[in-house]
């Protein structure tokens, strides 16, 4: 797969991997999987997840599956299970003929369910919810046993088939693993397997109205499955004794390896679903797919590439310890591919005219602009010169202080690909708004340079007013000013105290380099000092719609500073 080479740095799973090959563990095979709960769309954290499943499986020519745990019919919704779908085939990876459900399982599940009843190893318990949280215990404080521990055999399987034929209310009963209830392991204290809920389930329909806990299906899935090596996030090395328990009593056809790693956390953003799920739903941003979303469908729509968002994931490493990822690096590698990659344009964003006195008004001419000066090899394009240009506001000043080398009255400047022009005269409003500036051009100075060797310290980029494009861009920043939006949860505050007010600015009358008209939804570009961009999805031939994908610097740290 392309990616960067110099990027790759063993990490422990891959330690794990080499060594159970070259001692012909699990037959020398891997066989990983990513296991979403169809519950939301996927994150930044989840496609560290599916390059490292996806990524370890090409690696050691094993198999990857995507397997939807599909246990919990309240939450679960066939959209998401699409956009799941194609988010992964967008990243890049191919789970071929291995897409499964843990609802494909339910049947099987339900049988070593009946297996640990008969074993006397799962029993139903009568319980209410509130009372079996209680029964619990805590760290500090052992379990207490439920009442209806003992119940036999016959007793069991005769309340199980009644529940599943649903004869009984929610929450009456549960079908409950029978392990120990002093285990030091809160997970061991007699875990729910099967609960009541009477809802229709997105595949299996009314057929069940009971289901399988996630703790009792994921491990189980996974030997159901074949998979060799389980990656999991941190949170579920305190499960892994359970589903070690449960794999060892009834006859599956395999024994999977967990292992855990580190989820991953980034700066400026939030990655729980709860929370992703409360910006959609209550409007703050405008649905899964917005590009200041860390989801990817947003980071599809904002314009990162796949291939720098596996980059990434490689460069953050796989090691068991939380930190907080800059975004930075992300942002970094996402430049790092466009700047190889993205044809460059020039494009006015707030335009300002300027009319070039010297230069005939029936006139017009084309002059050379390279593609990308990383690769000579992507070529150039002719851009069109004529007597009124636009150039960006912010590149001229009535009183330039003394750091400016762009335009100002008196003072020569570059425009990029074509000539100098120096300004002569500034024309203004009635409220005194600069609405126009005369300059004159020097014809010698064809191409940017000038045959007397004189120097200019400003180069301009600009457009043809009679041939450039009009367009909306959108300009997308952080959607967090706070770089832990969770940090004062605990304290009482919302997450969403530190929403980014600035986080997205529109603007509505920018003036694009003629060519960009043919760009379709996705097409991305660099356009010249103002950072890369990409085709957004509401784009249309009558109104073209450009996102920023992100600035050509890091100007993040430098407003930091100034607003602390
Ligand atoms: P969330 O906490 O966002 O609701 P989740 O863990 O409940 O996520 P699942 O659908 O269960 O979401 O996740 C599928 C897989 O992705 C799991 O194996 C999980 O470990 C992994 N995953 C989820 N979030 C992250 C993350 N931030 N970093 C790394 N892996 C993650
Ligand atoms: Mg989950």
């Amino acid at each position: 797969m392309d990616s960067n080479a110099d990027n790759v740095q063993s990490h422990f799973i891959r330690n794990i991997i080499e060594q159970d090959i070259s001692e012909n563990k699990h037959g020398g095979m891997v066989v990983t999987r990513f296991p979403p709960e169809p519950n939301g769309y996927l994150h930044i954290g989840h496609a560290k997840s599916i390059c490292l499943n996806f990524g370890m499986a090409e690696e050691f020519n094993g198999r990857c599956h995507l397997r939807f745990d599909d246990t919990n019919p309240l939450k679960e919704e066939e959209e998401y299970v699409e956009s799941i779908k194609s988010d992964v085939r967008w990243l890049g990876y191919d789970w071929g003929e291995h897409l499964y459900f843990a609802s494909d399982y339910f049947d099987k599940l339900y049988e070593y369910a009946l297996m640990l009843v008969k074993q006397g190893k799962a029993y139903v318990c009568s319980l209410s919810p509130e009372q079996i949280r209680e029964y619990r215990g805590t760290l500090k404080l052992a379990g207490k046993e439920s009442p209806y521990r003992e119940r036999s055999v016959e007793e069991n399987l005769d309340l199980l088939d009644r529940m599943k034929a649903g004869e009984f209310q929610e929450g009456e009963h549960v079908l409950r693993a029978k392990i120990d209830m002093a285990a030091s392991n809160l997970n061991l204290r007699d875990p729910v397997i099967y609960r009541i809920v009477n809802a229709s389930h997105h595949r299996t329909a009314d057929k069940w109205c009971i289901y399988p806990t996630y703790d009792f299906a994921h491990g189980l899935s996974d030997a159901i499955e074949g998979v060799t090596h389980s990656l999991c996030s941190m949170e579920f090395e305190d499960h892994r004794p359970l589903y070690d328990w449960f794999v060892d009593q009834v006859p599956t056809p395999s024994r999977p390896q967990q292992i855990e790693f580190a989820r991953l956390n980034m700066s400026y953003t939030v990655l729980s679903k709860r929370k992703l799920i409360d910006l959609v739903e209550n409007g703050y941003v405008e649905g899964w797919d917005d590009p200041r979303m860390m989801t990817i469908s947003g980071m599809r729509r904002r314009g990162y590439p796949p291939v720098a968002i596996r980059n990434f994931c490689e460069m953050i490493g796989v090691g068991k310890s939380e930190n907080l990822v800059d975004m930075n690096m992300l942002e970094y590698s996402v430049r790092d591919y466009l700047n190889k990659t993205a044809m460059r344009a020039m494009a006015v964003l707030r335009p300002l005219k300027v009319v070039i006195t010297n230069y005939p008004e029936d006139q017009e001419e084309e002059l050379e602009a390279i593609n990308n000066p990383e690769d000579m090899d992507m070529g150039s394009r002719p851009v069109p010169f004529s007597r009124e240009l636009y150039i960006e506001q912010t590149d001229f000043m009535e009183e330039p202080p003394k750091k400016f080398f762009r335009l100002a009255p008196g003072r020569e400047v570059r425009l990029r690909y074509a000539y100098f022009i120096k300004c002569d005269e500034v024309i203004k409003d009635d409220n005194g708004e600069i609405t126009e500036l005369r300059c004159t051009y020097d014809p010698e100075t064809r191409g940017g340079a000038a045959p007397d060797g004189r120097k200019v310290k400003g180069t301009l980029h600009w457009v043809s007013a009679g041939h450039c494009v009009n367009a909306e861009v959108r300009l997308y920043d952080r959607l967090f000013y706070k770089a832990d939006p969770t940090a004062q949860e605990k304290n009482g505050v919302d997450f969403k105290e530190y929403l980014n007010p600035d986080s997205l600015n529109l603007l509505q009358s920018c003036k694009l380099e003629p060519g960009l008209a043919d760009y379709k939804p996705g097409d991305r570009v660099q356009f010249e000092r103002q950072g890369y961009f990409c085709v957004d999805k509401d784009s249309s031939q009558d109104k073209l719609v450009f996102n920023r994908t992100v600035a050509l610097k890091d100007t993040w740290a430098k407003i930091q500073q100034k607003s602390s």
